[in-house]
């Protein structure tokens, strides 16, 4: 059976070390009573606070946002995908859009960061997506195409099992606009063809595809179970417990109705 995953990315929130007690300790009360046996959350903190994260409820893990390309040396303010291993961090955001279009990360860099994750064995949470100018151009295909393509080369199938991809329309990112089911699905297919060519069938149904993009509970049929995804990547709304602990039994429901 399918594990749905729910990934909440915090982004530069929770601006002090009370104000994330404060959301843990409303979460761990959400979280009181529920078993999740095919739903796994995994919370993206401020690295700041990845050692409160450490004391999640079962059923979630602590996920890092970023890491760098590289092991240690001279780049301040990076973090590196060893400290985070060493931390007991499994999972790490990398290539969200925020990042490329903030702080200039290309799709080389992402890679870069990608090899260096699996190297140090992280699981990286890969974002894609094309912006709002490439949509309305009809270059969707092409530019997922060529991200994926980058982010693959040269894997093991064994290593390109790890990757979980993200499809998060950059023009979708805290806007409240949504794609169609469809037009995710058509995506899901996309993505799929291309991980088939890579690998093989086998190899390309392993790799989870998540959807990410102004995501609510609300939302949660058309954007995922639906669109026949794997999970969800959500900003803004994980920062209410409540929202998380909502989706991710809305994933255990489904779960239970696929058997
Ligand atoms: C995100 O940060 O990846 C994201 C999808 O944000 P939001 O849910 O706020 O659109």
């Amino acid at each position: 059976m399918r594990t749905f995953l729910f990934v909440g990315n915090l982004k530069m929130n929770l601006l002090s070390q009370d104000e994330a007690e404060q959301y843990l300790s409303v979460l761990k009360r959400e979280m009181q009573g529920k078993t999740f046996e095919n739903t796994l959350g995994i919370l993206c903190p401020p690295a700041v606070y990845l050692h409160l994260f450490e004391s999640l409820p079962s059923g979630i893990v602590s996920g890092a946002q970023n890491a760098s390309f590289e092991k240690n040396g001279p780049y301040t303010g990076e973090i590196s995908p060893v400290m985070l291993k060493s931390d007991g961090i499994e999972y790490v955001i990398l290539g969200h859009s925020e990042r490329r279009v903030h702080f200039g990360e290309t799709d080389e860099m992402v890679k870069r960061k990608v090899d260096a994750a699996l190297k140090y064995l992280l699981q990286p949470i890969v974002c894609i997506g094309e912006s709002e100018t490439e949509r309305k151009r009809q270059e969707t295909v092409s530019v997922l195409e060529k991200q994926v393509r980058s982010v693959f080369a040269g894997l093991s199938k064994l290593q390109a099992e790890k990757i979980i991809l993200a499809y998060e329309p950059r023009w979708a990112i805290g806007t409240d606009l949504l794609p169609t089911t469809t037009e995710i699905f058509e995506v899901r297919v996309l993505l799929r063809k291309i991980l088939t060519e890579l690998f093989d069938g086998a190899t390309a149904e392993r790799i989870r595809i998540l959807y990410g993009g102004s995501v609510k509970s609300a939302f949660l049929h058309a954007v995922s179970f639906d669109a026949e995804m794997d999970g969800v990547l959500v900003g803004r709304e994980s920062l209410f417990p409540y929202e998380v602990v909502k989706m991710m039994s809305l994933f255990e429901e489904n779960a239970k109705q696929e058997v």
